[in-house]
């Protein structure tokens, strides 16, 4: 009779696994968004927004609350997520901080079908000014890969910072993918900095 061989029941795996260093980044809770959804609702979305500034269901619903004891009004999801990102970029001190809100505010506006240019033009004017801070001497326009093609046009183009400050050719006047929709949100062309010309 074979009596039970020790089988291990899980290999112990001494090969030590390559050690993630802890990069000195912020946590966040929520990757960015890959593929925005239209059936789910601006709430959910909404929600997933505030996640990457710590925010959550319970401001959400206390800003609705507010709105209604405070203003007696009764205001929805949109506006309370609109209200809340619009509270921090207020009492933002750091630019970097104000430019991501505006960001996130130009997103949802994407995601609720209403044009977002005008606060992303904002932001772009919030990071020519961070990197005219920085020193940088120059930008490049960078579109991504699911860019439209006006917009890719301008792909890789190279101007000073004053340039860029006095043309704001960010966002692009010509782009066709203003409005989100299910399977392509709005351009996200960006500035990158250069330090020579
Ligand atoms: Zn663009
Ligand atoms: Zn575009």
């Amino acid at each position: 009779m074979v009596t039970k061989e020790s089988k291990p029941k899980a290999r112990s795996s001494t090969a030590a696994k390559k050690v993630e260093p802890k990069a000195p980044v912020k946590v966040t809770r929520s990757t960015p968004i890959k593929v925005l959804n239209r059936d789910r609702s601006p709430r959910e979305l909404g929600i997933e927004i505030l996640a990457r500034f710590y925010m959550g269901e319970m401001d959400l619903d206390m800003v609705k609350r507010r709105a209604l004891r405070y203003e007696g009004r009764t205001i929805g999801d949109d506006e309370a997520v609109l209200m809340l990102l619009s509270d921090m970029i207020r009492n933002a001190e750091d630019h970097q901080l104000k430019a991501r809100l505006m960001e996130a505010i130009a997103e949802f506006y994407s995601i609720l079908g209403q044009d977002p240019r005008r606060v992303l033009a904002e932001m772009h004017k919030t990071e020519l000014g961070i990197f005219k801070e920085i020193g940088f001497e120059h930008v490049t326009i960078s579109c991504k890969d699911g860019a439209c093609p006006a917009c890719r046009k301008h792909d890789g183009a190279k101007l000073s910072v004053e340039e860029a400050l006095a043309l704001m050719p960010l966002p692009h006047a010509a782009c066709t993918r203003k409005v989100h929709s299910k399977a392509a949100p709005f351009c996200r062309c960006k500035y990158f900095g250069e330090f020579v010309g």
